[in-house]
């Protein structure tokens, strides 16, 4: 038998209504926040992620789906959706006029990584990017919409982790300190002792424990940033004391991407483990410039879908089914019931019925299998005198019920339930 990709797995129902549920509360969240959703490709010319993510980060050293098309075209599986929604951006002359562009995006990412709990091959993520604005306000607006989106989904027990990466003129100096420290150790790791000469601040990021031991006495970012950055980062800080949100200062939080500046955050969630991190993001000032573009400043996150399905609590999810099932009893009624489902439906009801001529008892057993709320009974007996039986499944209730009536009870029923 074929079987699906490793690291890639299948979502089903009914987890799927679960998913569904988490995407709706996101674009709710995001529309209160002014942002508009954008849907790019999952493929796109492998230089833009090379350009944009860094060759010496994870993502482009090892864990990209990188292949050549039939006309010999380096492309890439998107592993990330920062890259991609600047060059929409730029391409599309989106920024023209527009002030502060608001988008977000949803969809599935692609790592060829070790799969283990938590990290797949191909996962899902929900991205806010805002562009066109260096203002303060607009991180600590990102982060605060970050943590209203997972509250309003139940996650509790979340930490938020906070640090600046400063601009390329605070890095100079803290990447030429933070050299002379790594050097002057032993033990690292033969990434990092690579990187300490390429690319240091990547060390930082560094998942090996040993590494991680090592870089506790490491020194600190914020004491190299330059008089602009300290500010910008300091009224972030500050407006989020005033909206009251905690946070965790991290001063060595650096994110996997080259890209960032300034802000980086993260967010981690109690109880999942080694990979405990829901989202993660930050400013990309710089970015739009690698890739050819003018200045264009702006910043962003990215939920870990799958991780986050993990933390759902398990009351939060759709309300429970409103199905209705007609279990049909000889041909009459089944073909009574055929037209009835039709007029459910029309009422904006779900409902559904069984074409195989089942037995009663397989028909119920249908019926429990789909979480149906209502049960129609519908024989020839019925049929003969113009009523059907209407069972409620959760308390097992049954009633005889005019065949006219049938429809306007059940709108009754289940018409008024919240939409999902
Ligand atoms: P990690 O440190 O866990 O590798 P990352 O820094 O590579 O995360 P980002 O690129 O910032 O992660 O992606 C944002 C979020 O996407 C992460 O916080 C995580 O929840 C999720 N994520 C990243 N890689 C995977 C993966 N392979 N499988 C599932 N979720 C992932
Ligand atoms: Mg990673």
């Amino acid at each position: 038998m074929i079987r699906a990709i490793r690291g890639m797995k299948d979502i089903l129902p009914p987890e799927t209504s679960r998913w569904q549920w988490v995407e709706a509360r996101a674009r709710e969240t995001f529309e209160l926040y002014g942002y508009r959703e954008i849907r790019l490709p999952l493929l796109e010319r492998t230089e833009l992620f090379a350009r944009s993510i860094g060759a010496d980060t994870d993502i482009v050293a090892k864990e990209m789906y990188t292949f050549a098309d039939r006309r010999g075209d380096s492309l890439t599986l998107r592993p990330e959706a920062t890259a991609q929604v600047v060059r929409a951006c730029l391409e599309n002359g989106l920024m023209r006029g527009a002030g502060v562009r608001k988008l977000y995006l949803m969809g599935p990412m692609f790592r060829y990584e070790r799969p283990q709990k938590g990290r797949y091959r191909q996962f899902h993520q929900i991205n806010c990017e805002a562009l066109g604005s260096d203002a303060p306000e607009l991180d600590a607006e990102v982060i605060l919409l970050l943590l209203d989106l997972l509250g309003r989904v139940g996650l509790k027990n979340l930490r938020l982790l906070i640090n600046s990466l400063g601009c390329p003129q605070c890095t100079v100096d803290f990447k030429a300190q933070l050299q002379l420290f790594l050097k002057a150790q032993e033990g690292w790791c033969d990434d990092c002792l690579r990187r300490l000469n390429t690319n240091p601040l990547r060390v930082l990021d560094c998942k090996s424990q040993h590494c991680k031991a090592l870089l506790a006495a490491a020194p600190v970012m914020e004491d190299s940033l330059c008089e602009d950055c300290a500010a910008h980062y300091r009224r972030v800080l500050s407006l989020l004391d005033g909206a009251g949100q905690p946070y965790e200062k991290n001063p060595h939080l650096v994110r996997g991407l080259d890209y960032y500046t300034r802000t980086a955050f993260e967010v981690t969630a109690v109880g999942l483990g080694a990979q405990d991190s829901v989202a993660g993001g930050g400013r990309y000032n710089g970015l739009a410039r690698d890739l050819g573009g003018a200045d264009l400043p702006g910043l962003g996150f990215a939920i870990g879908e799958d991780r986050l399905m993990e933390v759902l609590p398990q009351e939060a999810g759709p309300d429970e089914t409103s199905l209705s099932f007609l279990a049909a009893l000889g041909d009459a009624a089944r073909e009574r019931a055929f037209f009835l489902l039709r007029e459910i439906r029309a009422q904006g009801l779900s409902a559904d019925m069984d074409f195989e001529g089942r037995s009663l008892k397989a028909q119920m057993s249908m019926a429990d299998r789909l979480g149906a709320a209502f049960v129609v009974i519908l024989g020839d007996q019925e049929l003969a005198e113009g009523t059907a039986l209407l069972r409620r499944m959760a308390t097992g209730e049954q009633e005889a019920i005019p065949l006219n009536d049938l429809v306007p009870a059940l709108t009754v029923h289940l018409g008024h339930k919240e939409g999902n």
